[in-house]
């Protein structure tokens, strides 16, 4: 990239108090909680810890901004436009600091964490545009009555972003909010919290009014739990995992019943057939899969692979992760970094445990790498049977599982046996092949010969357990917004 910034290796967070009414204050209960760089197990700062009593603050700001005659609500749409546009102009001209305290939080490296930046700028572009285009319709009911639909904002919004890519993900939920013209309380992941805090701040510089967007780090038990089930929360939005999202889904149930976004976890089938361009496949699989450490809610984690290719396609797999450079993600050589904290690091070595024992041939890697941080061998399985654990549960770490496959009815049906229905990719020549596979796979995405293709115009979300609704695209801007049917009687209607 040609103005790539210089990574700050010991960039210093300037944020670590919640922000409420455009603010910065410290937690009610006064505690804080130690954020680690899981590359050094170093503190990089202690952050203030919100909890139920700051959500409610948080909360009641919120309401305040959304109340009728607010400076907010009387906003010209075109202005909020403007600003979430001047906010993505500040995220760019803050790359440099954002992409080091990202690369250090996360332990992603620096250059993919720069890439995040321009992905979080360019949905707040995206959703800027949007802002003085929602609109509604005039419908031809039947009688003497003249019927309008008008899109309003859906209210006070709760996100809860996690940890893998904290500052691009904030902004899938931020950009479309803002657009549609709701207030925002923000729960970043307890491990990420640094960029969200910066973001905060860049949200006051560009003109937000006081109360529209808030930010309450803390733990998902306490403060993310106290969102779900708040009474004056109108919809909540969740990344994150299937089993929280549960929760989440419950809690909305128990309490006011607010409307629920869920883009959860995946277990995402990446299919390869005989005719692929099998050098381009395998890199594609293999990046679809080691990209952000594994560590992706789309990872290619079931990779099946027609038998004609299959052992040259594990060959050539393995060497690449065997070519795989990891360690120090401020180093611009290392493709990878650290998993995120030790909960992530224990859980992938164990799931790397049970493909060793339930019979699956480890090609290489296979465990942690000795020393400091959360680092793990990049690990290839072969002869992966869709039974493993390996092959059903989301491992969401730097292990390739590949799996073969013969007719493409097979391909199909395994591909669609699981619970979750996030993301898919087939790779062939055949535009036949391609199309059969885009109709049946149960999945809100199909990439063909391409992998990760995420685009802000374009809707992403899961199908079955990976989640509801959509986030990007015009679908991602109407989760933010309530229908609202105005039909008035009139003396005289003609078509
Ligand atoms: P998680 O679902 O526990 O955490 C995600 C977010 O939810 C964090 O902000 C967390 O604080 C919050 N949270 C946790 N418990 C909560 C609760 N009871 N109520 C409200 N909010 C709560 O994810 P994790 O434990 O960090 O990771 C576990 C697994 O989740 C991963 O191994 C992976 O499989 C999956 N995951 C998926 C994504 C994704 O992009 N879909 C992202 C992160 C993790």
């Amino acid at each position: 990239m040609a103005n790539q910034p210089e990574p700050v290796r010991d960039a210093k967070p300037k944020y670590t108090q919640l922000f409420i009414n455009n603010e910065w204050v410290n937690s009610s209960s006064g505690k804080t909680f130690e954020d680690k760089d899981p590359a050094t197990f170093e503190k990089i700062a202690d952050v203030q810890e919100g909890d139920a009593a700051d959500v409610d603050k948080a909360v009641k700001a919120a309401k305040e901004a959304f109340k009728l005659g607010s400076p907010w609500r009387r906003m010209d749409a075109s202005q909020r436009g403007r600003i979430i546009n001047k906010i993505a102009d500040l995220i760019e001209q803050n790359t440099q600091l954002l992409a080091s305290l990202e690369c250090r939080d996360v332990g992603k490296p620096f250059v993919h964490a720069v890439g995040d930046v321009q992905k979080a700028v360019n949905v707040m572009r995206y959703s800027a545009g949007w802002a003085d285009k929602i609109s509604g319709k005039t419908i031809p009911v039947d009688g003497e009555f003249f019927t309008y639909t008008r899109l309003e904002p859906v209210g006070v919004c709760a996100a809860i972003v996690p940890w893998n890519n904290p500052i691009a993900l904030l902004t899938w939920k931020v950009g479309p909010a803002l657009a549609a013209g709701c207030t925002l309380v923000v729960k970043p992941a307890e491990q990420t919290p640094l960029t969200t805090l910066h973001f905060a701040q860049l949200c006051k510089e560009a003109g937000l009014p006081a109360g529209v967007f808030n930010v309450i780090p803390g733990y998902g038990p306490t403060a993310g739990s106290a969102l779900a089930k708040h009474m004056d929360v109108d919809k909540i939005s969740f990344t994150g995992s299937t089993e929280v999202g549960r929760l989440i889904m419950k809690a909305s149930a128990e309490s006011n019943l607010k409307k629920v976004t869920l883009e959860l976890g995946g277990k995402s089938p990446n299919i390869v057939f005989a005719d692929a361009d099998l050098d381009e496949a395998v890199e594609v699989s293999h990046l679809g899969l080691f990209f952000n450490m594994g560590q992706s809610c789309s990872a290619a984690s079931r990779t099946y692979v027609q038998e004609e290719i299959y052992d040259q396609f594990v060959a050539k797999s393995t060497e690449r992760a065997k070519k795989k450079t990891v360690g120090d993600p401020f180093d611009p050589k290392n493709e990878s970094g650290p998993q995120v904290d030790g909960m992530q690091y224990k859980k992938i070595l164990e799931l790397i445990e049970s493909g060793k024992k339930e019979g699956a041939k480890l090609m290489t890697g296979g465990a942690k790498i000795e020393g400091k941080g959360y680092f793990i061998q990049p690990t290839v399985f072969a002869d992966v049977t869709d039974n493993m654990r390996i092959a059903r549960e989301e491992i969401f770490g730097p292990v390739q599982q590949i799996i073969k496959f013969k007719t493409i009815e097979e391909a199909i049906e395994r591909a669609n046996d699981t619970s979750y229905g996030l993301a898919s990719a087939v790779h062939t020549k055949d535009i036949n092949k391609a199309l059969t596979l885009a109709n049946s796979l149960r999945a809100g995405t199909v990439w063909v010969n391409t992998y990760h293709a995420i685009r802000p115009q374009a809707p992403f979300g899961g199908y079955k357990e990976s989640g509801t609704g959509r986030e990007h695209g015009e679908e991602g801007i109407l989760e933010y917004c309530e229908i609202k049917t105005v039909t008035i009687k009139v003396p005289h209607k003609n078509s």
